[in-house]
């Protein structure tokens, strides 16, 4: 039996204003006048926490915009952009949501890594560490924080840039950065989270390292979206360390059939992970039966809309577009279902289950 070796983000600080300590943190790794670059979600344009952003002699703000989940295209555009305006850089700082955060682990790898990101989606084909890298969510769920892939959408296929070049340096988890977040957003993101771990808590991959942490964000998430009536700190507080103890259980098993298949929405339609998952999972009662029941109560409680008929004018060379990338994914669904998932999972029956999408 071998035993997965796994890389984990190097440095972690986690508390309500740790957003503060950013500049004293990054400035050991400031080389020479090389400037540091912070990605900012475009959603922080003219916000406060921009000019809170510690800049010094080059340091530049990018501020990314999200509408749509990272691209290799986008990735090695802006990659090449700092490469032509500075020669090099210090180190890339990601403030936002798991869209920003992926894209300044990918930029990060792609200022030391030669030809196109789409060159490296897959395992273990980034063969250069890339400048340091720093990690600041702002929504919590994804655990893309914790995670050594970045997903990006390339010229043929949605998937990560996985290595053990990939995870953060660095991380600041401050939950007070996720205090505007809208409710249905942080709602779909959250549900990320929710989603991680009962595909983790109910794979075949599980062991107790990932149980562990996979109970953990799974309780979390319940103080969160089912006992609490209205919103406050101790929700944004429980709710980021949630997305971190869910991003380390999977990081030891895997996710499961609501991410296979919200990958194919993904692929084809542009829909966003959070939601994606969130619109899959209310059709999943045959493979997580009280998963989904507590999905859906929280959907009803916390007032949440949650799209219905996305697939219904597909056709079906789409339908199979959709189904050629989910099948595609397939540690997942061997986790999900077993070692004979095949069997399980036809075609015909991916195809019932994106027709009630
Ligand atoms: P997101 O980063 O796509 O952002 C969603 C929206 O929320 C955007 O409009 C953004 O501007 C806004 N936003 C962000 N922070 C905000 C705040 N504090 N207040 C108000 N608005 C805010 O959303 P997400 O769900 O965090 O991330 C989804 C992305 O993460 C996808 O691209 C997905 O592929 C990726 N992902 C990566 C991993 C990984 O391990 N690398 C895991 C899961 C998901
Ligand atoms: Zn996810």
């Amino acid at each position: 039996m071998q035993f997965r070796n796994f890389k984990m983000v190097d440095y972690v600080v986690y508390g309500r204003g740790a957003f503060n300590q950013v500049d004293e943190i990054i400035a050991p790794h400031r080389k020479g006048d090389f400037p540091m670059i912070f990605f900012l979600d475009h959603f922080f344009e003219g916000k406060p926490l921009a000019s809170r952003v510690p800049l010094r002699g080059k340091d530049k703000i990018v501020f990314v915009d999200v509408t749509y989940e990272p691209k290799t295209t986008q990735v090695d555009a802006i990659a090449a952009e700092l490469k032509a305006a500075f020669g090099e850089v210090s180190g890339i700082v990601g403030i936002g949501g798991g869209s920003t955060l992926d894209l300044a682990k990918a930029v990060a790898l792609m200022m030391k890594n030669p030809g196109s990101s789409a060159d490296y989606q897959g395992w273990d084909l980034v063969k250069q560490a890339g400048v340091y890298k720093v990690g600041i969510p702002t929504l919590s769920g994804t655990g893309a924080e914790v995670s050594r892939t970045t997903v990006l959408t390339g010229p043929t296929r949605k998937l990560g840039m996985n290595s053990d070049f990939t995870p953060f340096d660095q991380i600041v988890l401050d939950p007070e950065l996720t205090k505007d977040a809208p409710a249905n957003q942080r709602f779909y993101t959250g549900m990320d989270c929710y989603i991680h771990c009962i595909e983790s808590l109910e794979g075949t991959f599980l062991n107790e390292f990932s149980k562990s942490y996979g109970e953990k964000a799974l309780e979390l998430c319940r103080k969160v979206f089912v006992e609490k009536n209205t919103w406050d700190e101790e929700c944004d507080d429980q709710l980021m360390m949630a997305s971190y103890a869910g991003g380390m259980s999977i990081a030891y098993s895997q996710v499961g059939v609501a991410h296979a298949v919200s990958y194919g929405l993904s692929y084809l339609l542009g829909t966003k992970h959070g939601i994606g998952n969130c619109i899959v999972m209310n059709h999943l009662e045959e493979y997580y039966p009280a998963g989904v029941k507590e999905f859906k109560h929280m959907v009803a409680k916390n007032n949440i809309d949650i799209p219905v008929g996305i697939c219904a004018n597909l056709s079906e060379e789409q339908f199979d577009a959709m189904i050629n990338v989910s099948l595609g994914m397939k540690p997942l669904w061997e986790n999900a279902l077993g070692k004979d998932w095949e069997q399980i999972m036809t075609r015909e029956k991916l195809r019932a289950l994106y027709n009630k999408l």
